[in-house]
């Protein structure tokens, strides 16, 4: 069965968002952990909690997804920048792994001017002092385009980082669609080929959860703009062989296309209507 939701705001507690996700006839979503922008956090009643459970388990919902924060920056060289990013990752892992949520994405980050190797070096320590190895939730790396200084454009990077920390079990990959094309691994005319290469340097056992977006930007841009499934530069035929391909079809999908929920049901019921007239 196809798990597929969307990134969705929490301004309105979690329970209400689960309610949400079943309107909008989804099977999971992508939450941020915490403030995207700034640092702030709600702290959730039991109430509250245990109202979001329930919908997520009457509803069988696949795998959630949240999302760290982006102004962490976890491969800096500056102190107070470095600190806060470890702060976050670290009280973050352990609140989400709380609420029961299976996994948690983050950008590695940007090593601005360091290199890639300080940058990763950095990383490692930042992830070794913020997982135990008791959780059960599973951080993971994002593929990422490699606009300015960004780290994880390669597979190779995730793999270093994977490598170097002490709970490599506790860490698994997540394939951003937009993201890997921009940063050009031909997902159009060769995703058997990236695969395989996904395959040899990190094992395809890694890959937890897909972000499923269009680009607005060309291949091997480096840039970051996603566009909505079929109106961009990777289009519905590719996406469509993502979704069914089937080292894939089993993961959950998570859309971060730019539309309100509204656009989303709607590019929800769309995947679905095509995916089934294949
Ligand atoms: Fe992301
Ligand atoms: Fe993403
Ligand atoms: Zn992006």
């Amino acid at each position: 069965m196809l798990t597929i939701g969307t990134h969705m705001s929490i301004a309105k507690g979690l329970a209400k968002t689960a309610e949400n996700v079943v309107k909008m006839e989804a099977n999971t979503m992508q939450i941020f952990s915490r403030n995207p922008r700034g640092s702030n956090f709600k702290i959730y009643t039991e109430e509250e909690i245990g109202r979001f459970q329930e919908i997520r388990k009457n509803h069988q919902f696949g795998s959630l997804l949240a999302h760290a924060p982006y102004t962490m920056n976890l491969a800096s060289d500056q102190e107070k920048v470095y600190e806060f990013a470890c702060t976050v990752i670290r009280e973050d892992v352990a609140r989400m792994d709380a609420l029961g949520i299976e996994n948690m994405v983050f950008h590695p980050g940007s090593h601005t001017g360091i290199g890639v190797e300080r940058g990763i070096r950095n990383i490692i320590a930042g992830l070794d002092q913020a997982i135990t190895g008791d959780e059960k939730i599973t951080v993971l790396l994002e593929t990422m385009t490699g606009k300015g200084t960004e780290i994880g454009a390669r597979f190779e990077h995730l793999k270093a980082i994977r490598d170097g920390v002490k709970h490599p079990e506790r860490i698994g990959i997540c394939l951003d669609t937009c993201h890997v094309f921009a940063a050009g691994y031909d997902i159009i005319h060769d995703l058997d080929g990236v695969l395989e290469e996904f395959d040899r340097v990190l094992g395809l056992d890694l890959l937890k959860a897909i972000h499923l977006n269009d680009s607005m930007m060309p291949f091997e841009s480096h840039k970051d703009r996603h566009a909505t499934i079929g109106a961009g530069e990777i289009g519905w035929e590719a996406l469509l062989g993502v979704l069914k391909h089937p080292a894939l079809k089993e993961l959950p999908f998570y859309l971060e296309t730019p539309l309100d929920d509204a656009g989303h049901k709607e590019e929800i019921a769309m995947i679905k209507a095509r995916l089934d007239t294949i």
